[in-house]
């Protein structure tokens, strides 16, 4: 008999504990939309932009259809295209990459610091060629790449910088917003995300006028007014309904990262002396918001076996490095290559962190990998 996986009794994620907490104010606002009925774009797409710009501390926000879009849009709106090179790290989402593919440029993958996970700056130095347009750094598991390191490289040389942001709503390195730092930065608010719409949503975020005012022509069909043509366009116009569910969101967004703080406390403090059990490191200046809570294990494949048959959800964030995947086979970047995105791909595991998850739950987490680490 084929059976049907049971629900994890403690799962990754739970998205309906979220919306139970904030349930009356969803309705009220969805239903808003309706009585305005502006559904594509409108006023509160345009209410989310102000509100979501003031919280990154920038001057623009431009809402689009999604994290991946947000960043192809980023890359056209800047002047990036064929023949221009593009440096992103192998271990990634696979959006970055894929959208400085269809922007039409040559994704450059470099390897990542082994503690953090975070793009080396070093590695980025020696990736420079005369086709280098931009670097993207991505703020992975939601801690800022090194900012500072990375400018360093570039600004001397022209190169921009653009932050891959989607998984660091509201982090902060040394006192700056994650989105305030680069030439401009791209947010997906994918349901999972630390800020999560009803559905696809993305935001392109710049205190660069010129940038916002085309980014606003790209994702509406390059169309200044109706039916005038100035750029050729894209249809990546934010959702009136994901910009009045975002407006109720984004005031708890704040509470919301303190407590993803507070459970990877909780798992920090318990795993100090588990022999094997690695968190990634955490970079003085940054304050963490803990999209993923990821440990590295020798023996990573069966700790998740373990975790599995003890009811506890888990994930691998990711399994594969891009320079590995046959759609990117043609990077150039064959096998150890990258060496340490190829190592951690194989012994990192994403446990279950979202802001109401209960500390019993994360208890018996800890008490799992505690019996798994110590027998
Ligand atoms: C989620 C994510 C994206 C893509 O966002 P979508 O809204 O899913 O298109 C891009 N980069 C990173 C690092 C992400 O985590």
């Amino acid at each position: 008999m084929n059976s049907v996986p049971s629900p994890a009794r403690i799962p990754f994620l739970d998205l309906h504990a979220q919306y139970l907490t904030i349930r009356d104010d969803i309705h009220r606002a969805i239903e808003g939309v309706f009585e305005e009925s502006r559904f594509v774009l409108g006023p509160a797409v345009a209410r989310f932009e102000e509100s979501f710009a003031a919280y990154c501390g920038v001057k623009h926000a431009v809402g689009v259809t999604n994290g991946t879009n947000a960043l192809i849009l980023l890359f056209t709106a800047a002047g990036i295209g064929p023949g221009d090179e593009v440096i992103v790290p192998a271990n990634t989402f696979v959006a970055t990459a894929e959208a400085v593919c269809r922007a039409g440029a040559t994704p450059v993958f470099v390897d990542c610091d082994a503690d953090t996970g975070l793009i080396d700056p070093s590695a980025v130095a020696a990736a420079l060629t005369e086709k280098t347009k931009a670097v993207v750094p991505v703020h992975l598991y939601g801690q800022m790449a090194p900012m500072r390191e990375v400018a360093a490289v570039a600004e001397p040389r022209g190169i921009a910088v653009f932050e891959d942001a989607c998984q660091a709503h509201g982090a902060r390195q040394d006192g700056k917003r994650a989105g305030s730092v680069g030439k401009a930065a791209a947010f997906s608010f994918y349901p999972g995300k630390n800020l999560g719409a009803a559905g696809e949503a993305g935001a392109v975020v710049t205190n660069d006028e010129e940038l916002a005012a085309r980014l606003r022509l790209l994702r509406n069909h390059g169309m200044p007014r109706k039916y005038v043509h100035d750029l050729v366009g894209f249809n990546a116009r934010m959702h009136g309904i994901q910009g009045a569910v975002l407006s109720v969101k984004l005031p708890h967004l704040d509470a919301w990262n303190a407590r993803r703080r507070a459970i990877a406390a909780r798992y920090d403090a318990a795993f100090a002396h588990l022999p094997d059990i690695r968190p990634m490191r955490v970079v003085p200046g940054n304050e963490h918001v803990y999209h993923l809570y990821v440990i590295r294990s020798t023996r990573r494949d069966a700790l998740a076996a373990h975790l599995a048959a003890a009811g506890i959800e888990t994930g691998i964030h990711y399994p594969y490095p891009i320079h590995l995947q046959k759609a990117y086979a043609d990077s150039g970047k064959g096998q150890g290559s990258l060496p340490r995105a190829e190592a951690l791909a194989g012994d990192i595991l994403s446990l279950p962190i979202y802001p109401e998850l209960p500390d019993t739950h994360v208890d018996e987490v800890v008490a799992a990998i505690r019996d798994f680490a110590t027998h």
